[in-house]
Protein backbone atom coordinates (compact mmCIF):
# COMPACT_ATOMS: atom_id res chain seq x y z
CA UNK A 1 0.00 0.00 0.00
CA UNK A 2 1.94 3.52 -1.56
CA UNK A 3 -0.21 5.46 1.08
CA UNK A 4 1.85 3.92 4.11
CA UNK A 5 4.97 4.02 2.46
CA UNK A 6 8.05 6.09 2.82
CA UNK A 7 10.21 7.22 0.11
CA UNK A 8 13.97 7.16 0.10
CA UNK A 9 16.98 6.64 -1.90
CA UNK A 10 18.95 3.41 -2.35
CA UNK A 11 22.84 3.22 -3.87
CA UNK A 12 22.02 1.89 -7.54
CA UNK A 13 25.56 2.98 -8.89
CA UNK A 14 28.06 -0.19 -7.84
CA UNK A 15 28.68 -0.83 -11.43
CA UNK A 16 30.47 3.02 -12.26
CA UNK A 17 33.41 2.96 -13.79
CA UNK A 18 36.48 3.80 -12.45
CA UNK A 19 37.25 7.50 -12.56
CA UNK A 20 39.19 7.62 -15.82
CA UNK A 21 38.30 4.17 -17.29
CA UNK A 22 35.26 4.94 -18.61
CA UNK A 23 33.71 2.62 -20.81
CA UNK A 24 35.33 2.75 -24.29
CA UNK A 25 37.70 5.20 -22.72
CA UNK A 26 36.11 8.35 -21.54
CA UNK A 27 38.84 10.76 -21.07
CA UNK A 28 38.51 14.50 -20.67
CA UNK A 29 39.50 16.63 -23.91
CA UNK A 30 39.51 20.29 -24.43
CA UNK A 31 37.75 23.30 -23.76
CA UNK A 32 35.86 23.46 -26.95
CA UNK A 33 35.04 20.08 -27.42
CA UNK A 34 31.71 18.34 -26.24
CA UNK A 35 31.11 17.25 -23.09
CA UNK A 36 30.98 13.43 -23.05
CA UNK A 37 30.12 11.80 -19.31
CA UNK A 38 31.67 7.96 -18.63
CA UNK A 39 28.54 6.23 -19.96
CA UNK A 40 29.83 8.07 -22.96
CA UNK A 41 26.15 10.19 -23.02
CA UNK A 42 27.08 13.39 -24.43
CA UNK A 43 25.48 16.48 -22.16
CA UNK A 44 23.61 19.08 -24.11
CA UNK A 45 21.25 20.48 -21.98
CA UNK A 46 21.55 22.23 -19.44
CA UNK A 47 19.36 23.45 -16.19
CA UNK A 48 19.83 26.59 -14.67
CA UNK A 49 18.09 27.78 -11.04
CA UNK A 50 18.64 31.63 -11.41
CA UNK A 51 16.76 31.94 -8.24
CA UNK A 52 15.77 29.42 -4.81
CA UNK A 53 12.81 32.20 -4.02
CA UNK A 54 9.35 31.99 -5.12
CA UNK A 55 6.05 33.44 -4.68
CA UNK A 56 4.67 30.53 -3.93
CA UNK A 57 4.85 27.92 -1.77
CA UNK A 58 3.86 24.47 -3.55
CA UNK A 59 2.89 21.61 -0.77
CA UNK A 60 4.77 19.41 -2.61
CA UNK A 61 8.21 21.68 -2.90
CA UNK A 62 8.68 24.09 -0.06
CA UNK A 63 7.14 24.64 3.25
CA UNK A 64 5.88 27.84 4.14
CA UNK A 65 8.70 29.32 6.57
CA UNK A 66 11.36 29.19 3.70
CA UNK A 67 14.77 30.73 4.75
CA UNK A 68 16.39 31.92 1.32
CA UNK A 69 20.21 32.38 0.40
CA UNK A 70 22.39 35.28 1.05
CA UNK A 71 22.30 37.85 -2.14
CA UNK A 72 26.18 37.16 -1.96
CA UNK A 73 25.89 34.14 -2.25
CA UNK A 74 24.17 33.84 -5.57
CA UNK A 75 25.81 34.30 -8.78
CA UNK A 76 25.41 37.39 -10.37
CA UNK A 77 23.62 37.88 -13.96
CA UNK A 78 26.65 38.15 -15.14
CA UNK A 79 28.77 34.96 -13.63
CA UNK A 80 25.21 33.07 -14.39
CA UNK A 81 25.79 34.45 -18.26
CA UNK A 82 29.29 33.29 -18.27
CA UNK A 83 28.37 29.69 -16.80
CA UNK A 84 25.97 29.26 -19.48
CA UNK A 85 27.93 30.20 -22.21
CA UNK A 86 30.97 27.65 -21.04
CA UNK A 87 28.80 25.11 -21.35
CA UNK A 88 27.09 26.29 -24.77
CA UNK A 89 30.92 26.24 -26.03
CA UNK A 90 31.10 22.91 -24.91
CA UNK A 91 28.36 21.73 -26.77
CA UNK A 92 25.36 22.20 -25.08
CA UNK A 93 22.27 23.40 -27.25
CA UNK A 94 19.27 23.34 -24.92
CA UNK A 95 19.42 25.79 -22.33
CA UNK A 96 16.31 26.09 -19.08
CA UNK A 97 16.51 28.39 -16.69
CA UNK A 98 14.35 27.63 -13.92
CA UNK A 99 14.07 28.06 -9.95
CA UNK A 100 12.38 28.81 -7.38
CA UNK A 101 10.52 30.64 -9.99
CA UNK A 102 12.90 32.17 -12.54
CA UNK A 103 11.05 35.48 -13.47
CA UNK A 104 10.92 36.59 -9.43
CA UNK A 105 14.67 37.22 -10.16
CA UNK A 106 15.31 40.95 -10.72
CA UNK A 107 16.42 41.59 -14.29
CA UNK A 108 16.08 37.98 -15.36
CA UNK A 109 15.38 38.97 -18.58
CA UNK A 110 18.62 40.98 -18.98
CA UNK A 111 19.97 37.32 -18.61
CA UNK A 112 17.57 35.92 -21.15
CA UNK A 113 18.83 38.54 -23.64
CA UNK A 114 22.44 38.54 -23.25
CA UNK A 115 21.81 34.49 -23.74
CA UNK A 116 20.01 34.80 -26.83
CA UNK A 117 23.02 35.50 -28.88
CA UNK A 118 23.85 31.84 -28.72
CA UNK A 119 20.65 31.42 -30.61
CA UNK A 120 21.29 34.05 -33.00
CA UNK A 121 24.94 32.29 -33.54
CA UNK A 122 23.54 28.88 -33.66
CA UNK A 123 25.30 27.24 -30.68
CA UNK A 124 21.89 27.04 -28.99
CA UNK A 125 19.21 25.45 -30.19
CA UNK A 126 16.67 26.07 -27.39
CA UNK A 127 16.70 28.87 -24.81
CA UNK A 128 13.68 28.04 -22.55
CA UNK A 129 12.00 28.44 -18.96
CA UNK A 130 10.13 26.77 -16.20
CA UNK A 131 7.91 28.60 -14.37
CA UNK A 132 5.06 28.84 -12.53
CA UNK A 133 3.41 31.62 -14.68
CA UNK A 134 2.05 34.15 -12.30
CA UNK A 135 4.80 36.86 -13.98
CA UNK A 136 4.25 35.67 -17.73
CA UNK A 137 1.83 38.75 -18.13
CA UNK A 138 4.57 41.10 -17.45
CA UNK A 139 7.43 38.89 -19.59
CA UNK A 140 5.72 37.06 -22.24
CA UNK A 141 6.17 39.03 -24.99
CA UNK A 142 10.17 40.07 -23.93
CA UNK A 143 10.55 36.28 -23.56
CA UNK A 144 9.43 35.96 -27.06
CA UNK A 145 11.41 38.54 -28.28
CA UNK A 146 14.71 36.95 -26.98
CA UNK A 147 13.87 33.81 -29.03
CA UNK A 148 12.43 31.94 -26.08
CA UNK A 149 9.66 29.67 -28.80
CA UNK A 150 8.21 27.27 -26.03
CA UNK A 151 7.41 27.63 -21.91
CA UNK A 152 6.48 25.24 -19.57
CA UNK A 153 4.16 26.37 -17.03
CA UNK A 154 3.55 24.56 -13.95
CA UNK A 155 0.37 23.96 -12.85
CA UNK A 156 -1.54 21.34 -10.87
CA UNK A 157 -5.44 22.33 -10.76
CA UNK A 158 -7.76 24.55 -12.36
CA UNK A 159 -9.86 24.91 -9.39
CA UNK A 160 -9.07 27.93 -7.69
CA UNK A 161 -9.44 26.90 -3.76
CA UNK A 162 -7.12 23.66 -4.74
CA UNK A 163 -4.83 25.62 -6.34
CA UNK A 164 -4.30 27.64 -3.09
CA UNK A 165 -4.32 25.00 -1.04
CA UNK A 166 -1.48 23.55 -2.98
CA UNK A 167 0.50 26.60 -3.55
CA UNK A 168 -0.77 27.90 0.09
CA UNK A 169 -1.28 31.42 -1.20
CA UNK A 170 -1.79 31.56 -5.06
CA UNK A 171 -4.09 33.50 -7.38
CA UNK A 172 -5.57 30.91 -10.21
CA UNK A 173 -6.71 33.96 -11.99
CA UNK A 174 -3.22 35.22 -12.40
CA UNK A 175 -1.58 31.84 -14.09
CA UNK A 176 -4.35 31.26 -16.15
CA UNK A 177 -3.56 35.15 -17.52
CA UNK A 178 -0.20 34.30 -17.85
CA UNK A 179 -0.44 31.44 -20.05
CA UNK A 180 -3.12 33.22 -22.00
CA UNK A 181 -0.37 36.18 -22.42
CA UNK A 182 2.06 33.53 -23.30
CA UNK A 183 -0.39 31.61 -26.28
CA UNK A 184 -0.79 35.37 -27.35
CA UNK A 185 2.99 36.14 -28.00
CA UNK A 186 3.42 32.99 -29.78
CA UNK A 187 5.22 31.11 -27.25
CA UNK A 188 4.02 27.31 -27.30
CA UNK A 189 2.80 26.17 -23.73
CA UNK A 190 3.50 22.92 -22.42
CA UNK A 191 1.84 22.65 -18.57
CA UNK A 192 3.55 20.39 -15.88
CA UNK A 193 1.25 19.03 -13.29
CA UNK A 194 2.13 16.96 -10.29
CA UNK A 195 -0.23 14.03 -9.77
CA UNK A 196 -1.32 14.62 -5.74
CA UNK A 197 -2.87 12.12 -4.21
CA UNK A 198 -6.17 12.81 -2.69
CA UNK A 199 -5.78 16.25 -4.26
CA UNK A 200 -5.81 16.80 -8.01
CA UNK A 201 -6.10 13.05 -8.57
CA UNK A 202 -9.58 13.05 -9.79
CA UNK A 203 -9.10 16.10 -11.43
CA UNK A 204 -6.52 15.23 -14.06
CA UNK A 205 -9.05 13.95 -16.70
CA UNK A 206 -10.13 17.71 -16.90
CA UNK A 207 -6.78 18.96 -16.72
CA UNK A 208 -5.79 17.03 -19.63
CA UNK A 209 -9.23 18.11 -21.86
CA UNK A 210 -8.70 21.32 -21.10
CA UNK A 211 -4.78 21.87 -22.00
CA UNK A 212 -5.12 19.80 -25.08
CA UNK A 213 -8.48 21.95 -25.82
CA UNK A 214 -6.36 24.85 -25.32
CA UNK A 215 -3.55 23.44 -27.81
CA UNK A 216 -1.14 22.78 -24.96
CA UNK A 217 0.57 19.37 -24.16
CA UNK A 218 0.59 18.15 -20.53
CA UNK A 219 2.97 16.65 -19.00
CA UNK A 220 2.12 14.65 -15.66
CA UNK A 221 5.02 14.63 -12.92
CA UNK A 222 5.16 11.69 -9.65
CA UNK A 223 6.40 13.38 -6.60
CA UNK A 224 10.03 13.29 -5.70
CA UNK A 225 11.21 12.83 -2.46
CA UNK A 226 13.64 16.19 -2.76
CA UNK A 227 13.99 18.16 0.07
CA UNK A 228 12.51 18.21 4.12
CA UNK A 229 8.96 18.88 4.21
CA UNK A 230 6.72 19.40 7.10
CA UNK A 231 3.95 17.04 5.22
CA UNK A 232 4.48 13.88 4.05
CA UNK A 233 5.52 13.10 0.55
CA UNK A 234 4.59 9.41 0.98
CA UNK A 235 0.88 10.85 1.35
CA UNK A 236 1.03 12.98 -1.45
CA UNK A 237 2.75 10.08 -4.06
CA UNK A 238 0.49 9.13 -6.33
CA UNK A 239 2.05 6.76 -9.03
CA UNK A 240 1.50 7.80 -12.29
CA UNK A 241 0.77 3.93 -13.41
CA UNK A 242 -2.44 4.31 -11.77
CA UNK A 243 -3.44 7.76 -13.52
CA UNK A 244 -2.14 6.04 -16.98
CA UNK A 245 -4.79 2.52 -16.19
CA UNK A 246 -7.40 5.00 -15.07
CA UNK A 247 -6.96 7.22 -17.91
CA UNK A 248 -6.89 3.99 -20.66
CA UNK A 249 -10.35 3.07 -19.63
CA UNK A 250 -11.58 6.28 -20.75
CA UNK A 251 -9.64 7.50 -23.72
CA UNK A 252 -7.22 5.68 -26.47
CA UNK A 253 -3.24 6.34 -25.60
CA UNK A 254 -1.01 5.78 -28.52
CA UNK A 255 2.32 5.65 -27.38
CA UNK A 256 4.81 7.88 -29.28
CA UNK A 257 8.38 8.03 -29.54
CA UNK A 258 7.76 11.77 -29.30
CA UNK A 259 10.76 12.65 -27.00
CA UNK A 260 10.73 16.80 -25.81
CA UNK A 261 14.88 16.01 -24.94
CA UNK A 262 13.64 15.48 -21.55
CA UNK A 263 12.27 12.60 -19.51
CA UNK A 264 8.74 12.48 -20.68
CA UNK A 265 7.14 9.29 -22.27
CA UNK A 266 4.65 10.05 -24.48
CA UNK A 267 1.27 9.27 -25.73
CA UNK A 268 -1.26 10.65 -28.51
CA UNK A 269 -4.96 10.78 -26.83
CA UNK A 270 -6.96 9.72 -29.65
CA UNK A 271 -9.77 11.47 -28.62
CA UNK A 272 -8.49 14.86 -27.82
CA UNK A 273 -5.71 14.60 -30.49
CA UNK A 274 -3.33 16.09 -28.06
CA UNK A 275 0.08 14.95 -26.39
CA UNK A 276 0.23 13.61 -22.68
CA UNK A 277 3.34 12.98 -21.02
CA UNK A 278 4.33 10.94 -17.89
CA UNK A 279 7.48 11.60 -16.03
CA UNK A 280 7.97 8.84 -13.63
CA UNK A 281 11.47 9.13 -11.83
CA UNK A 282 10.60 6.38 -9.10
CA UNK A 283 11.31 3.92 -11.74
CA UNK A 284 14.51 4.76 -12.99
CA UNK A 285 13.36 4.88 -16.77
CA UNK A 286 15.20 7.53 -18.37
CA UNK A 287 18.50 7.78 -16.24
CA UNK A 288 20.30 5.67 -19.58
CA UNK A 289 19.69 8.40 -21.89
CA UNK A 290 20.14 11.29 -19.86
CA UNK A 291 21.73 14.15 -21.27
CA UNK A 292 21.85 16.58 -18.67
CA UNK A 293 23.21 18.48 -15.76
CA UNK A 294 21.79 21.19 -13.34
CA UNK A 295 23.58 24.47 -11.67
CA UNK A 296 21.81 25.89 -8.46
CA UNK A 297 21.46 29.44 -8.27
CA UNK A 298 25.09 29.51 -6.12
CA UNK A 299 27.09 28.06 -9.02
CA UNK A 300 26.88 24.34 -7.51
CA UNK A 301 26.53 21.77 -10.62
CA UNK A 302 24.90 18.47 -9.13
CA UNK A 303 25.43 15.94 -11.88
CA UNK A 304 22.35 13.77 -11.28
CA UNK A 305 18.55 15.28 -9.60
CA UNK A 306 18.74 12.20 -7.79
CA UNK A 307 22.41 12.57 -5.98
CA UNK A 308 24.51 14.69 -3.47
CA UNK A 309 27.35 14.78 -5.97
CA UNK A 310 28.10 17.98 -6.95
CA UNK A 311 30.97 20.32 -7.84
CA UNK A 312 31.32 24.11 -7.01
CA UNK A 313 32.01 26.07 -10.43
CA UNK A 314 31.36 29.40 -8.37
CA UNK A 315 34.87 28.97 -6.95
CA UNK A 316 36.16 28.41 -10.44
CA UNK A 317 33.99 31.29 -11.79
CA UNK A 318 35.35 33.96 -8.98
CA UNK A 319 39.21 32.65 -8.64
CA UNK A 320 39.57 34.03 -12.35
CA UNK A 321 38.15 35.99 -14.71
CA UNK A 322 39.61 33.65 -17.79
CA UNK A 323 37.15 30.51 -18.41
CA UNK A 324 40.23 27.80 -17.84
CA UNK A 325 39.76 26.89 -14.50
CA UNK A 326 35.96 27.24 -15.13
CA UNK A 327 36.07 24.52 -17.78
CA UNK A 328 38.58 22.29 -15.84
CA UNK A 329 36.29 22.37 -13.41
CA UNK A 330 33.23 21.45 -15.85
CA UNK A 331 35.25 18.37 -17.30
CA UNK A 332 36.71 16.96 -13.70
CA UNK A 333 32.71 16.96 -12.81
CA UNK A 334 31.48 15.57 -15.72
CA UNK A 335 33.62 12.75 -15.61
CA UNK A 336 31.70 11.62 -12.28
CA UNK A 337 28.65 11.99 -13.55
CA UNK A 338 26.65 8.70 -12.25
CA UNK A 339 24.77 6.53 -14.22
CA UNK A 340 21.46 7.25 -12.34
CA UNK A 341 19.41 7.84 -9.62
CA UNK A 342 18.54 5.71 -6.61
CA UNK A 343 14.57 7.07 -5.60
CA UNK A 344 12.86 3.94 -4.12
CA UNK A 345 9.90 3.53 -1.57
CA UNK A 346 10.06 1.64 1.60
CA UNK A 347 8.40 2.26 4.41
CA UNK A 348 10.70 2.44 7.23
CA UNK A 349 12.53 5.88 5.93
CA UNK A 350 11.00 9.20 6.25
CA UNK A 351 13.73 10.90 5.22
CA UNK A 352 14.03 12.33 1.47
CA UNK A 353 16.32 10.70 -1.04
CA UNK A 354 18.17 14.23 -1.04
CA UNK A 355 17.98 17.02 1.27
CA UNK A 356 18.09 20.02 -1.34
CA UNK A 357 14.56 20.95 -2.46
CA UNK A 358 13.60 21.05 -6.14
CA UNK A 359 13.32 24.67 -6.05
CA UNK A 360 17.49 24.73 -4.70
CA UNK A 361 18.06 22.19 -7.88
CA UNK A 362 16.36 23.12 -10.46
CA UNK A 363 13.37 21.40 -11.56
N1 LIG B 1 8.75 27.71 -10.02
C1 LIG B 1 8.77 27.10 -11.30
C2 LIG B 1 7.61 26.16 -11.48
O1 LIG B 1 6.95 25.83 -10.51
O2 LIG B 1 7.40 25.76 -12.62
C3 LIG B 1 10.07 26.39 -11.62
C4 LIG B 1 10.71 25.59 -10.54
S1 LIG B 1 9.78 24.21 -9.98
C5 LIG B 1 10.89 23.58 -8.73
C6 LIG B 1 9.92 23.13 -11.35
C7 LIG B 1 8.99 21.95 -11.36
O3 LIG B 1 9.30 21.10 -10.30
C8 LIG B 1 7.51 22.29 -11.22
O4 LIG B 1 6.80 21.71 -12.31
C9 LIG B 1 7.10 21.64 -9.93
O5 LIG B 1 5.80 21.20 -9.98
C10 LIG B 1 8.10 20.52 -9.82
N2 LIG B 1 8.36 20.05 -8.46
C11 LIG B 1 8.74 20.76 -7.38
N3 LIG B 1 8.94 19.94 -6.32
C12 LIG B 1 8.68 18.69 -6.76
C13 LIG B 1 8.71 17.40 -6.14
N4 LIG B 1 9.07 17.24 -4.88
N5 LIG B 1 8.39 16.34 -6.91
C14 LIG B 1 8.04 16.48 -8.21
N6 LIG B 1 8.00 17.65 -8.84
C15 LIG B 1 8.31 18.75 -8.13
FE1 LIG C 1 7.64 27.75 -6.35
FE2 LIG C 1 7.76 26.17 -8.46
FE3 LIG C 1 8.34 25.22 -6.01
FE4 LIG C 1 5.84 25.86 -6.59
S1 LIG C 1 7.06 24.25 -7.56
S2 LIG C 1 6.96 26.45 -4.73
S3 LIG C 1 6.09 27.54 -7.93
S4 LIG C 1 9.47 26.72 -7.11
Amino acid sequence: MIGAMMIRTEKFNRDRPESGAGPAGFSPRGASSQLVDPYLRPITYLRVSVTDRCDLRCVYCMNEEMSFLPKRDLLTLEELDRLCSAFVRRGTTKLRLTGGEPLVRRDVMRLFRSLSRHLESGALKELTLTTNGTLLTRHANELADCGVRRVNVSLDTLDPVRFRRITRWGDLAKVLDGIEAARVAGLAVKINAVALKGENEHELVDLMRWAHDQGHSLTLIEVMPLGELSTMRSDQYLPLSLVRARLSNEFTLEDLDHSSGGPARYVRVKETGGLLGFITPLTHNFCESCNRVRVTCTGTLYMCLGQEDAADLRAALRASPEDELLDQAITEAISRKPKGHDFVIERRRTEPAVARHMSVTGG
